[in-house]
């Protein structure tokens, strides 16, 4: 199943394909949908002047797109020396196992079950790879798992999922939970006010030059839909289901399935907190 539902919102941004900033290249995958936009952006990072890359997400296990990585690579004069995983949806992760043959590099992620090799990563952690410097945000709610990566070297940040480059994104209830993602979107807007990061480099979409603005968007649009939602169920709408019907009556109902996990996790959110 893929997951990133483009829920409608501002189209903000610039459309890149290949250099999004000094250190970061993307590589559309081929699997664009309602719920990938243009496809999953894989990300080739390397500090100009090193041989050494690292690639975020390989996408999905489609191995023309895997070699069309290690092909871009090579034309840039780098070799892949690690692959990481901003979380473990197939769309980004499902070819990580026949990347890493590809490559020979171990694959990290939070969930141990992705990895690939001895080491883990976790919060905190910040990795060196040809000088490039990686520094690992843990942003928990679209799923558990998910994992923002900054560059300050860039002044970005690579985000999966957690913010897209179009639209909203959805939080994948039970495994995703809303009262994370909003710590999430807290924890990304402290980065861009007090690190100075301008550029959002997202799972799928265009890259985002404001980097501010779009995290405020995103806290925005998720007060006014949990408003919405707790209205639908002051006025009577009681299973999710009905609540997706009333509250995203304006949205395409081929994002009504991921509207619905997004509304179960608002719903949890409420209850947990006596709201509903
Ligand atoms: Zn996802």
């Amino acid at each position: 199943m893929s997951d990133a539902a483009a829920l409608p919102g501002q189209p903000r941004g610039l459309v890149v394909s290949g250099p999004a900033t000094a250190r970061a290249v993307n590589v559309l995958a081929p699997n664009p949908s309602a719920m990938t936009l243009d496809g999953t952006n894989t990300w080739l990072l390397s500090e100009p002047g090193s041989d050494l890359a690292v690639v975020v997400d390989p996408g999905p296990l489609d191995e023309g797109h895997l070699r069309h990585v290690v092909e871009t690579a090579e034309k840039l004069g780098k070799r892949i020396a690690l692959t990481l995983l901003t979380h473990g949806h197939p769309d980004h992760a499902e070819g990580a196992g026949l990347f890493a043959e590809l490559t020979g590099t171990a694959v990290r992620a939070l969930d141990p079950a992705l990895r690939l090799g001895d080491e883990g990563l976790g919060a905190g952690d910040v990795l060196e790879v040809g000088g490039l410097e990686v520094r690992v945000v843990p942003t928990p709610g679209h799923t558990s798992d998910s994992l923002s990566f900054h560059l300050p070297a860039d002044r970005a940040v690579l985000t999966g999922d957690t913010i897209l480059g179009r639209g909203t994104t959805m939080v994948a209830h039970p495994d995703g939970r809303l009262g994370d993602y909003l710590d999430s979107l807290r924890r990304l807007r402290s980065l861009t006010v007090d690190d100075g990061v301008h550029t959002v480099l997202p799972g799928h979409g265009p890259v985002l030059e404001d980097a501010q603005g779009a995290v405020e968007f995103y806290l925005a649009h998720r007060a006014n839909r949990l408003a919405q939602v707790e209205t639908a169920v002051e006025s009577g709408h009681r299973t999710a289901a009905e609540v997706v019907a009333h509250v995203y009556a304006d949205v395409d109902r081929s994002l009504w399935p991921a509207a619905e996990l997004s509304v179960r996790a608002q719903l949890e959110y409420l209850r947990e907190r006596g709201l509903v």
